[in-house]
């Protein structure tokens, strides 16, 4: 078999922890395996990545804060001159923009959302959801040249790092990149990423108004969650797109996932139901989110939010 290359997230210097994902999904399919991570502070990040184990890794950086064009055209060559396999990257935008870029450029077969793999070798089939959730797919690679995988977020056992080390090579300088992001905007204070999150509060036409929001802002500062939101808020104009959750928003599957003033229409639980807890608040009993839910409570939001947040930081102390 040949061999396999992670592709681990990095941002400003600190990795990822979905590192420990890739590396759980590389040891699953057996054999060596490289890493690579990209963009500005990509060497700091490499030092880290070198813990989990790989024979090499790649720092990839083109002088700008992203490029998926330039992100690709640098490492692609090594790809294809290395031996090997396998790409293994996350189903994040960062991941699918330079998966897919990838799989262009190297005439390679590309599995994508995966969440589970079974077997081992060039023989592994890769399980990935359809319609919703409704349906889980087993889908074989059916080549012998170069295969890609992106991994949906939070679904594989991350392997915990080492204090080993790695020899890390940089690639990137000269790089031609065609469209480069130049700088970032942090989007609010304290802002928490959807996808990196243990804790998500989302917020749905329960809360009312766009004013309404504050009451999932307020929780989410008292005890460090990240902010979710429905279509249905977003649609109204009171959150931005960012924020939604379900099929057409982000997929995320977090440790808590607490829905509030949200129905539950099939379309949102696309997004969520495989979090490890869930917690629903709505004032109407039969509203379908209790039947997800691993906890209900019926109750006004807007009590309930403030006083769950005050007993869940007694309960820390
Ligand atoms: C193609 C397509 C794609 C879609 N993609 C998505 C998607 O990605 N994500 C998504 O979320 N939706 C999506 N939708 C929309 C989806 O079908 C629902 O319309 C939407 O999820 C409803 O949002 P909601 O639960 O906030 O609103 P509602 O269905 O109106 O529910 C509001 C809930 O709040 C409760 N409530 C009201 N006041 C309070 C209070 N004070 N305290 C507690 N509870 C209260 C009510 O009992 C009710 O259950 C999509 C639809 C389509 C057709």
């Amino acid at each position: 078999m040949g061999r396999i290359l992670i592709i681990a997230e990095q941002f400003r210097g600190q990795l990822r922890s979905s590192a420990g994902e890739l590396a759980s999904a590389a040891a699953q399919i057996g054999g060596e395996f490289d890493a690579a991570v990209f963009g500005p502070g990509a060497a700091d990040a490499a030092q880290q990545l070198g813990a989990y184990g790989p024979g090499r890794v790649l720092a990839v950086d083109c002088g700008c804060e992203h490029s998926g064009d330039g992100f690709a055209a640098a490492v692609s060559d090594t790809v294809a001159s290395g031996g090997y396999e396998f790409v293994i990257l996350m189903q994040t935008a960062f991941g699918r923009d330079l998966g897919a870029r990838l799989a262009a450029r190297l005439d390679a077969a590309w599995i994508n959302d995966v969440i589970g793999l079974e077997g081992s070798g060039s023989e592994i089939v890769a399980k990935k959801p359809l319609y919703a959730g409704k349906v889980i797919s087993h889908v074989k690679f059916n080549t012998s040249g170069l295969k890609v995988l992106s991994l949906r977020p939070r679904n594989f056992d991350a392997v915990a790092a080492g204090d080993g080390s790695a020899a890390v090579e940089q690639l990137g300088s000269g790089t031609e990149c065609k469209a480069r992001c130049t700088a970032l905007e942090p989007k609010e204070a304290g802002y928490i990423d959807l996808k990196d999150a243990d804790i998500i509060v989302s917020g749905g036409r329960g809360i009312g108004n766009a004013e309404g929001y504050s009451v999932i802002r307020d929780f989410a500062n008292e005890v460090g969650a990240a902010m979710g939101a429905s279509r249905a808020i977003v649609d109204a104009g009171w959150i931005d797109h960012s924020y939604q959750v379900g099929q057409t928003g982000k997929v995320v599957n977090p440790q808590l996932y607490i829905a509030a003033g949200i129905s539950g229409a099939i379309q949102h639980l696309a997004g969520m139901q495989t979090s490890k807890v869930i917690v629903a608040i709505n004032n109407t009993e039969s509203a379908p989110i209790f039947k997800v839910a691993d906890y209900g409570i019926v109750g006004d939001m807007f009590e309930v939010l403030p006083e769950l947040a005050k007993q869940i930081k007694a309960a820390r102390q």
